[in-house]
């Protein structure tokens, strides 16, 4: 993983950090299986020099490799590193505005763990930070990469008036908040965003932009980046049609801090989880229920009341439930260190309650 040195850099610039991804992929045979290929092979610097001629004219960009991975393998440590130097170069004067560059399969999780840890500073310094990929590979006949990409530099640089600073997704030709970033399907070209509420670039939809406004203006407080060896282990488990007792119970007393429940329906989980989610909840196991429908609400009172300890994720699907109960986690250790009584629940709530973009 390098480094930058943003001192280096002084005169304005589009900081372009590549993570790797299919829009960094090559497949073997391009043309008859271009789903065949592998992730993370082209320089975010190569992928830049592919849309070179379409810049706008007194642009500059500048491109930083932080990892080239398949984003299947995205660690905790990586999230770290990504959002210690966005918030450094968001600090910085020279920085307008930052693309990031990253596969597909985990963008979820980056789009909201971007949003909770650096979405109150890019807001507040007027500056975007823009994340993109793409769904087929580089030498692909219709890649979308460099399109996309593109289009992402595009947004990171017009602070059209009123669209405020903060953390996007751009694909397709269109735009949405990160955190809203969420792969529903295995293939389509517009996959990370197609259940997501969006607006299209040229033409900036209204309404999606006060409900941006109003999420901006309830996310008061960024949370803190968890070190890499600071990140509390929590785990998603399914519910399911025949689960047994021994998925949960053999969590208890493995160091786990966490468990994001992926329920049924509305999040419910099956009657043979209860006595052991018991005695989790007793273990001081931070327990979440969420839904693997992967959209509506979770919440606290329905179907039934949660026990005390267990929070309800709201909106949030299982892998933003999962992000997010880690910071609340991180958040409430380091909240405690300072003597101040937050609990995890608090953190989670605020996380929870941001209104959704309609
Ligand atoms: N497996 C790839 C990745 O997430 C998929 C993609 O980028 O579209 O890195």
């Amino acid at each position: 993983m390098s480094s930058i040195d943003l001192k280096a850099t002084q005169s304005p610039h589009i900081l372009v950090l590549g993570m790797g991804g299919t829009i960094a992929g090559l497949a073997q045979e391009p043309k008859n299986k271009p789903l065949q290929y592998q992730a993370g092979q082209v320089s975010i610097s190569n992928l830049l020099g592919q849309i070179q001629e379409a810049i706008p004219k007194g642009l500059t960009l500048i491109s930083e490799r932080l990892v080239n991975i398949n984003s299947k393998d995205l660690s905790e440590s990586v999230l770290t590193q990504l959002a210690l130097t966005v918030l450094s170069s968001l600090n910085n004067q020279a920085v307008q505005g930052i693309v990031i560059t990253h596969g597909t399969d985990t963008i979820e999780e980056t789009g909201l763990f971007l949003q909770l840890t650096c979405g109150k500073a890019a807001q507040t310094l007027g500056k975007r930070v823009v994340l993109t990929g793409a769904m087929l590979p580089g030498n692909a006949p219709a890649a979308d990469g460099p399109s996309n990409l593109l289009n992402a530099v595009q947004w990171a640089s017009t602070l059209l008036e009123n669209c405020p600073g903060g953390v996007y997704g751009v694909f397709a030709g269109k735009v949405c908040m990160a955190k809203d970033l969420a792969k529903r399907h295995g293939t389509a070209p517009n996959a990370p965003l197609m259940d997501s509420p969006t607006s299209p670039l040229n033409l900036i939809n209204p309404s999606w932009l006060a409900g941006v406004r109003a999420a901006e203006s309830a996310w008061r407080e960024d949370l803190p980046v968890p070190h890499t060896d600071e990140w509390p282990w929590v785990e998603i488990l399914t519910s399911h049609a025949g689960a047994r007792p021994q998925t949960i119970s053999q969590w208890l007393g493995s160091g786990v801090k966490g468990l994001v429940l992926a329920g049924s329906g509305m999040g419910g989980f099956h009657e043979s989880w209860k006595t052991p989610l018991d005695r989790a909840l007793a273990s001081g196991i931070a327990l979440v229920r969420a839904s693997r429908t992967g959209a509506g609400l979770v919440r606290s009172d329905i179907p039934e009341k949660d026990p005390i300890g267990c929070m309800a994720a709201g909106s949030l699907s299982s892998p933003r439930a999962r992000i997010a109960l880690q910071l609340a986690l991180n958040a409430a250790k380091q909240a405690n260190l300072v003597g101040k009584p937050l609990t995890w629940q608090d953190f989670f709530a605020r996380i929870a309650d941001l209104p959704e973009i309609r």
